[in-house]
């Protein structure tokens, strides 16, 4: 199919007539094409989102509550589809989309619905006078994401910066165009108003770089790598725009010696492998204590190569294709690189160690890959792979596993497992990081905080942290007679 611009209610090629073809990387194939549009396009698009963004601001928030469940409803009524256009976008499992996009992505917008409802009055009562704060809309804002959990990240923007009586210009990845399309479809499908979601398609350096440096979009909601980030933050800031990054991570996954081995391993699988390590909060650096580093290894391996790589369409595949060939071969000069480190690959290994693992020799297969012996300095151990390859550090004290995983320029999320939750909490608060999970990964209460600290990003989604960002504070002192 081809993924055309949404702009002002409707389908459209980008100006110019200039298309990219969209590749599914399970199997090296186009399956469409998608509008390749430029600074014209954005233009067009602001100035739609800028003629509806009077309207929308007008209606009360509980109002546009009501347009979120209205999408979200949409989402469900598709969202075998979704899964489906998502894995086929992004080479990942079937299954995993189903679970985890496809879900997330219509609990993204139920969940903000649901959270407007319940937001008490900002009041601060004085001796001689009332303080009320009201939560007036930004603008117009861009939002700008990344290919590896598509809308999954992009509803996670829509829903608050909607909520808040924002119009919205985004630009998902050029990698993974299908579901935006999707949601744009549902949007056009239940009648939300033209002008206020409207996406752009395209390459980041010509429309994403558009949508930076355009003067009226007030806010730039950025989730993506740190390099892009920095470039981000570069253009936007001079122009004073509001600004959210969530960027890369290289998180650590710290065993204690008094866990247990079988829920870590567990663990230390998912948190490493899950979506083939493309995911921002992967524990790609897995920390154990020395005394039990030999038996865990050996769990961890066997565990590791029980894993079922292949066609995303089958029900038992755990870890799909990655993104593109050129990804690949970004993981495996890693992988290469860790073994002139010093590493030992104990399992996995680049394409031309481990044979043809997807349905197709042009996909962009990979086995997950364990490596070792490598210190806890390398450029494999602290650079960001994103990929199904994790390190493995040993350390003797609670102090040293800390220094460990405060040791890169990163600090998005990590994970503790121990049977001993005080000293894992106590762990915890030593580590420079954005979050951590004490005997689980990526299990999620949308109402906390969420992002990262460092290199990682700056400021926070999630509950009133996006209600926060998307909106500007007005406060009202009235004096009492
Ligand atoms: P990326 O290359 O930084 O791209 C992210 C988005 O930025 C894409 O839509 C990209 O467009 C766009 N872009 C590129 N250059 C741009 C420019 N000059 N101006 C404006 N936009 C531009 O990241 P990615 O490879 O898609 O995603 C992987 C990275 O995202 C990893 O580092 C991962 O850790 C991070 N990530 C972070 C989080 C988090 O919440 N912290 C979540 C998920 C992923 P194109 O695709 O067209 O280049």
């Amino acid at each position: 199919m081809n993924a055309m611009n949404f702009i002002n209610g409707i389908f459209v090629d980008a100006i110019d007539g200039e298309t990219i073809p969209n590749i599914n990387p399970a199997t090296g194939q186009a399956i469409g094409t998608l509008s390749r549009s430029n600074h014209r396009d954005v233009e067009t698009t602001v100035r739609a989102a800028a003629t509806a963004q009077q309207d929308w601001s007008a209606l009360s928030m509980l109002e546009r509550a009501d347009w979120l469940d209205r999408i979200a409803d949409g989402l469900e009524d598709r969202k075998e589809e979704l899964a489906q256009r998502e894995s086929t976008d992004t080479g990942k499992p079937l299954a995993l989309a189903r679970r985890v996009d496809a879900q997330r992505s219509i609990d993204n917008f139920r969940f903000f619905a649901d959270f407007a409802r319940k937001q008490a009055p900002e009041v601060f009562e004085m001796s001689d006078a009332t303080n009320i704060v009201h939560r007036n809309p930004i603008g117009t804002v861009g939002l700008i994401t990344p290919w590896n959990l598509p809308l999954y990240l992009l509803s996670w923007k829509v829903a608050p910066a909607l909520l808040m009586g924002n119009t919205i210009v985004a630009k998902p990845s050029e990698l993974t165009p299908l579901t935006a399309t999707l949601m744009c479809e549902v949007a056009r499908d239940v009648g939300l108003p033209s002008g206020v979601l409207n996406v752009v398609h395209g390459y980041g350096p010509e429309v994403g770089q558009a949508i930076l440096e355009h003067p009226s979009i007030r806010a730039i909601s950025f989730t993506g790598g740190t390099a892009t980030g920095r470039h981000v933050a570069a253009t936007a800031a001079p122009m004073f725009k509001k600004l959210s990054l969530e960027l890369g991570g290289k998180n650590a996954t710290i065993i204690l010696e008094d866990a247990d081995l079988d829920v870590a391993v567990e663990g230390s699988v998912r948190a490493g492998f899950t979506n083939g390590g493309q995911v921002c909060l992967c524990g790609s650096r897995i920390l154990v204590h020395a005394s039990i580093a030999d038996e865990f290894t050996a769990k961890l391996v066997e565990a590791v190569e029980s894993m079922t790589c292949g066609a995303p369409e089958h029900e038992s595949t755990q870890i799909g294709a990655l993104i593109s060939q050129d990804h690949m071969k970004k993981v495996e000069s890693y992988i290469q690189l860790g073994i002139e480190e010093g590493g030992v690959v104990l399992t996995g290994g680049t394409s031309e160690m481990t044979g043809q693992v997807g349905p197709s020799p042009e996909g962009a297969f990979l086995r997950p890959t364990v490596i070792d012996g490598l210190k806890s300095t390398a450029r494999t151990s602290t650079e960001e792979i994103f990929g199904p390859v994790v390190t493995i550090h040993r350390f003797n004290s609670d102090d040293e596993a800390i220094e460990i995983a405060n040791s890169t320029e990163y600090g998005l999320a990590g994970s503790i497992w121990s049977s001993d939750s005080n000293r894992a909490h106590e762990i915890a608060k030593r580590i420079e990081t954005g979050i951590v999970w004490v005997n689980t990964w990526l299990h999620r209460d949308l109402r906390t905080p969420f992002g990262g600290v460092k290199n990682s990003g700056v400021g926070r989604e999630g509950g009133a942290w996006s209600l926060g960002f998307f909106s500007e504070p007005l406060n009202v002192c009235i004096k009492h007679d």
